[in-house]
């Protein structure tokens, strides 16, 4: 693994788009998964203001080990740490809510976790003042959502695709950004271990059956015969965000009537679930 090469295509990605500049507070959302805790290491070591936020989902040992690697990586780079626990904010485990929400909506267990992960890490990133909130996404991400979209033919599903998001200001948005859009799931593990980073390498013991995960599989086995399919694919989609976004922001940002925070619809995604719980 060449380190140096690695790092330096994830300044060209920073630089090259604009991701954020060196006064601003940036809040990176660390899982305790190889891509976020690269993203903080890279973020801190290019000189950047970060401090990081975790959620602690509450998921037996899974949970718990993710939280201790989060401390211990940022305790060795001094990065300061906020961590929320999802009980605490909602009342119930991540377990509890997908189950009971999971059976009585047709949200799927994943996209559950998905939408109250982004709401929660939204909400505290913006409460703590932070002007940007760097997350893990990768190549491989990016390229799944993509094509999981085209398949259900609603490419406006895609309109949080990009390394930036959130190009008009709202002052309820935190704009987030993803430094490690253009690198290949395969580098960001290289580099993690030969960094030698306290992660877990496990997928979340949820996911098995998730339909992301066979999108996964497919585009791997593709990308055998074609080394740039990824990288295709999302350039490809790059090419039609503008005119996405522009039905967005012609129809402006609403906010949730319930909690406030931005929303497409009168009542947020995230409230619609919490509604179901209390
Ligand atoms: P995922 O939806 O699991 O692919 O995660 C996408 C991104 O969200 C990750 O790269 C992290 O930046 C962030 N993230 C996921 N889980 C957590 C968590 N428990 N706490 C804080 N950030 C998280
Ligand atoms: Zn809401």
């Amino acid at each position: 693994m060449n380190t140096e090469k690695f790092e330096k295509a994830v300044l060209k990605t920073i630089k090259g788009n604009n991701l954020l500049d060196k006064r601003e507070k940036v809040m990176v959302a660390m899982s305790g998964g190889k891509d976020s805790t690269t993203t903080a290491y890279l973020l801190k070591k290019f000189g950047y203001n970060i401090e990081a936020l975790h959620i602690n989902l509450h998921m037996g040992k899974w949970s718990e080990d993710n939280m201790e690697n989060v401390k211990t990586m940022c305790k060795q780079n001094k990065i300061p740490l906020h961590v929320f626990s999802i009980k605490s904010e909602l009342g119930n485990t991540i377990c509890y809510i997908k189950q009971v929400v999971g059976s009585q909506t047709k949200y799927k267990q994943c996209t559950i976790c998905g939408i109250l992960r982004r709401w929660l890490i939204n909400k505290k990133a913006r409460q703590l003042k932070a002007t940007k909130l760097a997350t893990g996404h990768n190549l491989d991400d990016e390229a799944q959502t993509a094509l999981m979209n085209l398949f259900k033919g609603n490419m406006m599903l895609g309109i949080n695709s990009g390394p930036k998001v959130g190009l008009f200001e709202d002052k309820m948005f935190v704009t987030r950004i993803k430094p490690l859009y253009y690198c290949k799931e395969d580098d960001v593990r290289k580099y993690s271990q030969t960094m030698k980073f306290p992660v877990l390498y496990q997928r979340c013991p949820c996911v098995i059956g998730a339909y992301r995960h066979e999108v996964r599989n497919y585009l791997n086995a593709l990308e055998k015969k074609n080394p740039h399919i990824k990288e295709n694919i999302v350039k490809s989609y790059m090419k039609i965000l503008p005119e996405l976004r522009a039905v967005v922001e012609q129809n402006g940002l609403r906010y949730c009537k319930e909690c406030g925070e931005p929303s497409r619809n009168d009542i947020c995604k995230a409230c619609q679930i919490r509604m179901k719980i209390r």
